[in-house]
């Protein structure tokens, strides 16, 4: 309730303020906290792997990588607006970690701006373990998807949940990111055929790879990603 509560007058604070870039402070353009010369400098993620968003060398085709191609994914397709680089990175961890929904607000109309081709699925916020969730006060992926959800008329599916509080992917190297993600999800409610999980940010995919396998012995049959940034 007070979460709620605070989420909307939050939500009211940042509707009266005058836009202004997040990244430099100047007045914001085009409806968002940005300004012309900040947006210019974003790092879209527009040259990609199709099956796991990996950002490629402008020289290559952006067709499937050679990670894919030899160990294939769960998921038929993945898209990320942005590679992990400035600004957007440090966007990212004020969203997460510093109460910065202005921050959020501004990502998720970022990532409007490129929706990928293959978005026709329910949406899944990759879900955020409840003591995580009680320490921060939101939680980021549903904060990131909900407005996605709401501009694209596409349902909200959020059957999957954290059943059990996984280290922080971030502090841990790719093969204990494997084992720390083992038996993380729990399936609530059967899922629909197909999904589109949502998430931040996506470094080896592991957290999503988890998930992907917890709905898929639950029935799903077509997953697909789309987080705000990959890092390269
Ligand atoms: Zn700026
Ligand atoms: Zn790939």
């Amino acid at each position: 309730m007070f979460h709620a509560l605070a989420r909307a007058l939050s939500w009211l604070a940042l509707q009266a303020l005058p836009l202004h870039c997040l990244v430099c402070s100047e007045p914001g353009a085009d409806g968002l906290d940005l300004c012309r010369a900040c947006h210019a400098a974003l790092p879209w993620n527009d040259h990609a792997c199709p099956v796991c968003a990996l950002p490629l060398p402008e020289n290559e085709p952006a067709v499937c990588c050679g990670a894919c191609l030899i160990d294939p994914p769960l998921q038929a397709a993945a898209a990320a607006t942005f590679v992990y680089a400035p600004p957007v990175d440090q966007l990212i961890l004020r969203f997460k970690f510093h109460q910065d929904l202005a921050a959020g607000r501004l990502l998720s109309q970022l990532m409007l701006r490129r929706v990928p081709a293959f978005l026709t699925e329910p949406l899944l916020p990759m879900p955020l373990h409840r003591k995580r969730l009680r320490k921060r006060g939101y939680d980021q992926a549903l904060e990131l998807t909900r407005p996605l959800a709401r501009e694209m008329c596409l349902p909200l599916w959020q059957g999957l949940v954290r059943q059990r509080a996984t280290a922080a992917q971030s502090e841990l190297g790719a093969e204990a990111r494997q084992r720390n993600m083992r038996d993380a999800f729990a399936v609530r409610s059967a899922p629909p055929k197909a999904l589109t999980l949502v998430d931040d940010v996506m470094t080896t995919g592991a957290t999503l790879q988890a998930a992907v396998h917890s709905l898929h012995s639950h029935g799903l049959r077509r997953a697909t990603l789309w987080v705000c940034a990959r890092t390269p």
